[in-house]
């Protein structure tokens, strides 16, 4: 199976900087959004592979195995990575490396363990999509998940209640299965983990009736998130140890929360900053006004000076957001739409007709220049 690579799913340079990944991430989130491409399949698998992108390309620590490892560092993330992976006797020295790396964010493999040893669990992930509003103020989400729990029955083991364990047939209790191979360079062993006990040397002896021998269960979970304020389309948040069982007693995986905004009907967000059309009228344009802005926080009074031009953007200091990390609440800016009354009846006709007459050319400097110029 080829996989594209990261930046260019993204279409970013190999030497892209945070922002620059962050942004290009965000323009194919909103471009292939499954709320946005209903049914249509491939714009999901689009966003999928963007986002897969983005979680690797986005931190410090995947980015830079990536670069070095390429794919195949990525897929080393979690049990399984490896599994039957031919572990040459001599040779696969870079190993060792991406297991210190893993190990340092808990990637589910840990070299003090060795094998046969505990295992952490696979992470999940969660898509959450939640309103502007808890966006902005935080909210508490339940979300249901699928995962592997340890089985009560058996207490993990896999080994039905009074069995044992007898050593693996295959592997004659080692773990490892080796095998001889000619090559025009001499005879090579090949050390294999045993297929039969997974490298643990032993099989139970009788399954476990509730798992099947496995030692696991599938349970579906409640998980309450507490949404803090001010998250934003790219938080994601940790929920550490939530997520599938580990392996052999080993530490229980994470699940993460990707976090996503729905649009909001009038405002829109830019980091801290919130932003809002409005529609005034001509005469409040024209003779100034104090109108009130509906807010996130309330509405506020703002004063539109006389001769306001359509289009004019007014800065509502600290009515923007309070941003996950970082200080200060951002801004609210109020841009003014000129509303043109539509359907007028005959007295609103008069009245206005009245005006022209009146006002002429003077009032309407612009409109004057631009004939003065073009009759030129
Ligand atoms: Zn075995
Ligand atoms: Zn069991």
């Amino acid at each position: 199976m080829s996989k594209r690579d990261y930046y260019e799913v993204l279409g970013v340079d190999k030497n892209a900087t945070a922002e620059e990944i962050k942004k290009a991430y965000r323009k194919k989130a909103i471009e292939y959004h499954p709320d946005k491409n209903q049914g249509d399949k491939a714009a999901e698998e689009k966003f999928k592979e963007a986002t897969e992108a983005y979680e690797v390309l986005s931190d410090e620590q995947k980015r830079s195995t990536y670069d070095r490892f390429g794919h195949e560092g990525m897929n080393a993330n979690g049990p399984g990575g490896f599994g039957g992976g031919g572990f040459g006797a001599g040779g696969f020295g870079g190993f060792e490396d991406i297991f210190d790396i893993f190990g340092s964010f808990g990637g589910g493999f840990n070299t003090s363990y060795g094998r046969s040893g505990p295992r952490k669990g696979k992470d999940i992930r969660v898509n959450l999509r939640i309103s502007f509003e808890e966006a902005v103020f935080g909210a508490s989400k339940t979300v249901k998940i699928s995962r592997n729990e340890k089985c009560a029955e058996c207490d993990g083991s896999g080994a039905a209640k009074g069995s044992g364990r007898k050593t693996c047939t295959v592997c004659g209790g080692t773990g490892q299965v080796k095998n001889l191979q000619q090559t025009p360079f001499g005879t090579i062993q090949n050390v294999r983990t045993c297929e039969v006990c997974h490298g643990e040397g032993s099989t139970v002896e009788k399954p476990c009736p509730t798992c099947h021998g496995t030692g696991f269960e599938r349970k579906s979970k409640s998980l309450t998130i507490n949404i803090p304020a001010g998250v934003d389309n790219d938080t994601v948040l940790p929920l550490r140890g939530e997520g599938e069982a580990g392996e052999r007693n080993g530490q229980p995986g994470d699940v993460y929360i990707f976090i996503s905004v729905k649009p909001h009907a009038y405002y829109t967000r830019e980091g801290k900053d919130i932003f809002l059309d409005m529609p005034i009228t001509f005469a409040q344009a024209a003779l100034g006004d104090e109108i009130a802005v509906p807010t996130l926080h309330g509405k506020v009074k703002l004063k539109i000076p006389a001769g306001t031009q359509p289009g004019q953007k007014f800065r509502l200091k600290g009515k923007g957001v309070a941003p996950l990390r970082g200080f200060g609440k951002g801004d609210m800016y109020v841009t003014v739409k000129l509303e043109v009354p539509k359907n007028l009846n005959s007295t609103q006709k008069k009245a206005l007709q009245a005006f022209e007459e009146v006002a002429g050319q003077e009032v309407h400097s612009e409109g004057k220049a631009f004939w003065e110029k073009i009759n030129k």
